[in-house]
Parts: C-alpha cells; sequence; structure tokens
C-alpha cells in the first residue's frame, strides 16, 4: 500500500499473467482505509473515556467491602459480584486500548534490541501468580543468549497472552513448557500445554478478533477474545508469523517464529 497523498492510497499489484506479460492492477482503497480508521479511532476514544468510570466505581466497590462492619450475606455477594464484572470490564478496556495500539503502523526507528530471554522468564515468574490454585507444572527452556530486534511493550503483550491462555485453558495438574530458541535460521517462542486442544476448524479463526471457541468456558475464564487478535497484529510489525499446532482432546502449542533478520546476540 502506497499513500500518494493524504487523501487518496492505492493499492497496486503486480499479477502474472500467461507466460510473458504481467497485469498491472491500481485499486482506489482510499475510502477502506478512512473507515478503518475511523473504526480504531473510535473503539480507542470509547474504551478510554470507560476508563475514569470504571475505577471511580471499582473504588466504591473496594471502599464498601473494606468497610469495618461486616456485609450481611446478601450485600456481601452483590458486592463481590460487582467486583468481579468490574474487574471483567476493565481487562476488556484495557485489552481494546492494547488492540488500538498495536493496530497501527509502527516507527522502524522505535525498534530495539530486546533482551528475551529476560523478559520470558520475568512473564513466566509473574505468571505463577495466576490461577495459583491450579497447580500447574511450568517448565522452560530458554536460549540466553537469543535476542530481538523489536518493541518491548508490543513483544511482552504477545508472549504474555500466549502464556496466560495456557494458564486459563490448562486444567488443574496440567503442564505448561515455555520455550525460546533457534529453530533452523529462525528464532522462536513456543508454549505448550496438555489442556484441551482446539479443533481443527476453529484454529484458523482464533486471531480474528471477539473470536472464543467456548464462549461460556472463556467468560469463566475472564477472556474477551482480544489476546490472539492482538498477538497477530504485533506480529506483524515483527517479521514473524504464529504457527498453531493442537489436537483436541490432547494439548496446544503456540509457536512464534521470527525471521533471521529480527535476530540479534546478547553475547
Ligand atoms: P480469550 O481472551 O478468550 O482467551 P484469545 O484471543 O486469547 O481470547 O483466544 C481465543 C480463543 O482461543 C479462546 O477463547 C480459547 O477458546 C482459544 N484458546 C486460546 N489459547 C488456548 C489454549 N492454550 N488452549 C485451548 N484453547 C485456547
Amino acid at each position: 500500500q502506497s499513500p500518494v497523498n493524504n487523501e487518496l492510497m492505492l493499492e497496486l499489484r503486480l499479477i502474472p499473467y500467461g507466460t510473458d506479460q504481467v497485469l498491472f492492477l491500481a485499486r482506489d482503497i482510499s475510502k477502506i482505509h478512512r473507515l478503518e480508521e475511523m473504526r480504531r479511532d473510535f473503539v480507542a476514544n470509547v474504551s478510554h473515556e470507560l476508563k475514569t468510570p470504571l475505577t471511580v466505581v471499582r473504588g466504591y466497590v473496594e471502599m464498601v467491602q473494606s468497610t469495618e462492619h461486616a456485609l450481611d450475606p446478601y450485600w456481601l455477594k452483590v458486592f463481590t459480584t460487582m467486583e468481579t464484572q468490574v474487574s471483567r470490564m476493565d481487562r476488556l478496556v484495557e485489552q481494546l486500548l492494547v488492540l488500538s495500539r498495536v493496530e497501527i503502523n509502527i516507527d522502524e526507528d522505535e525498534k530495539q534490541v530486546i533482551n528475551m530471554p529476560k523478559m520470558i522468564k520475568a512473564l513466566v515468574d509473574d505468571s505463577q501468580w495466576l490461577n495459583q490454585e491450579k497447580q500447574h507444572q511450568l517448565t522452560t527452556d530458554i536460549d540466553e543468549t537469543l535476542a530481538i530486534e523489536g518493541l518491548d511493550n508490543e513483544l511482552k503483550s504477545a508472549c504474555s497472552n500466549l502464556i496466560s491462555n495456557a494458564i486459563a485453558y490448562t486444567p488443574a495438574e496440567g503442564h505448561i513448557h515455555v520455550s525460546w530458541k533457534k529453530s533452523g535460521n529462525k528464532a522462536c517462542f513456543s508454549v505448550k500445554d496438555d489442556g484441551p486442544g482446539i479443533r481443527p476448524e476453529h484454529v484458523n479463526r482464533l486471531t480474528e478478533r471477539f473470536f472464543r471457541v467456548d464462549k461460556s468456558r472463556s467468560r469463566d475464564t475472564g477472556g474477551s477474545g482480544l489476546g490472539l487478535a492482538i498477538v497477530k497484529h504485533v506480529l506483524n510489525h515483527h517479521h514473524a508469523e504464529l504457527a498453531i499446532n493442537s489436537k483436541w482432546g490432547e494439548g496446544s502449542e503456540f509457536i512464534i517464529y521470527f525471521d533471521p533478520k529480527c535476530i540479534k546476540s546478547l553475547n
């Protein structure tokens, strides 16, 4: 896509035609582009405006819950439910804001060498606090020398979404393995679990916005259906691809393959 000026956006394509000819196609996509921009701005603005009222409601709920006077069981249930729902909405708004940030084009100059081993270890450490009662067995295999040129917050968001999904969807006492190493000439971040797996017909739709395989189960886990859409956009900015290997009933592996041109060494 090439912006010819502020108003006009053309999609230019060369398509092979026969053995010795090519077709040149130019399509005016200015309107689609403007509508896309309006949608993105609208979602970002609404999400931003929702943050303040949510913080106020959450503050009042927490204030009532921490009051010295014991609440009777009815009101205790009311405020616990309010707290759960406000937290869900808070997470959804946060994910919408992250998505609108990663949907826009980035400035390649902002990329830095990211110490991936350090970042991944911190994410795994933090994740031990999520769903502690499930007592997962979490193992890692991390190449300490392997770094990536990229955007810190975006990569953190992509990796943490894959780890928190494995934790959310893997039942109690399941095994989750996180690895960061070379695979051929690519760098590869993988999160493997022995959870429920995903049916083949759903795999291709997982990175769509708001797509959730099982809406009721995802609601229980506090899911919004935006996590993998965020991962997809982050990878578009990083010469990287997502592969999903999953067997229904046996588990899933989500792998990010980074192109050799992003790879840096920490030694
Ligand atoms: P959500 O916020 O619902 O987790 P995601 O975009 O992160 O949204 O994931 C989309 C859907 O993919 C989830 O609702 C879930 O059905 C499925 N999914 C993601 N990760 C896993 C996993 N590790 N095991 C099983 N299903 C998964």
